[in-house]
């Protein structure tokens, strides 16, 4: 596998620019806007328990990718009671092998970024069968570059995940 990013090259090297100190605030943190997770401006979960929402992206091109957030709002792993923690293995773990189900699927891909909102959630994304070019990092950027697939898909495959928990 060699990771082939979605661009022609030749690429061109550029500098990070300024560091910008103190950071912007995020979403749902203090002096950042509210917490669109905890303010229901999400779109809804296709599945839930007692300590997570499982969730259908929006303007995506990956059928089958989710995310996954915590009921309670705090921001990373570092935050979560060791009680989620130990429980997000085991629900990643299910929505892992839901994912896989929908069939065409290598294998499921893990990010939790964070730097836009302060609530925790983390995105599966569905590498697709074949797609070699793609491995590690290069899927989210293969993610944001193949055309979008209409909002409607991405949830009926989140509903056939949902299903699959
Ligand atoms: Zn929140």
């Amino acid at each position: 596998m060699s990771m082939t990013l979605p661009y022609r090259e030749p690429l061109v090297p550029r500098e990070p620019g300024e560091r910008q100190i103190p950071e912007p605030p995020r979403r749902g943190e203090p002096g950042g806007p509210p917490c669109g997770i905890c303010g229901g401006k999400t779109t809804s979960a296709v599945w839930s328990d007692d300590n997570w929402t499982l969730h259908p992206p929006v303007k995506g091109s990956l059928p089958g990718s989710v995310w996954l957030a915590s009921r309670v709002h705090v921001d990373s792993f570092a935050d979560l009671p060791d009680e989620l923690a130990a429980d997000f293995g085991r629900v990643a773990a299910r929505v892992e092998r839901a994912i896989l189900s929908l069939g065409d699927v290598a294998r499921v891909h893990l990010y939790r970024w964070g730097d836009g909102g302060a609530h925790f959630h983390v995105w599966f994304l569905p590498r697709p069968l074949g797609m070699v070019e793609a491995p590690g990092m290069m899927l989210p950027l293969w993610e944001d570059t193949l055309p979008n697939v209409p909002d409607e898909e991405l949830a009926a495959a989140a509903e056939r995940v949902a299903a699959q928990m």
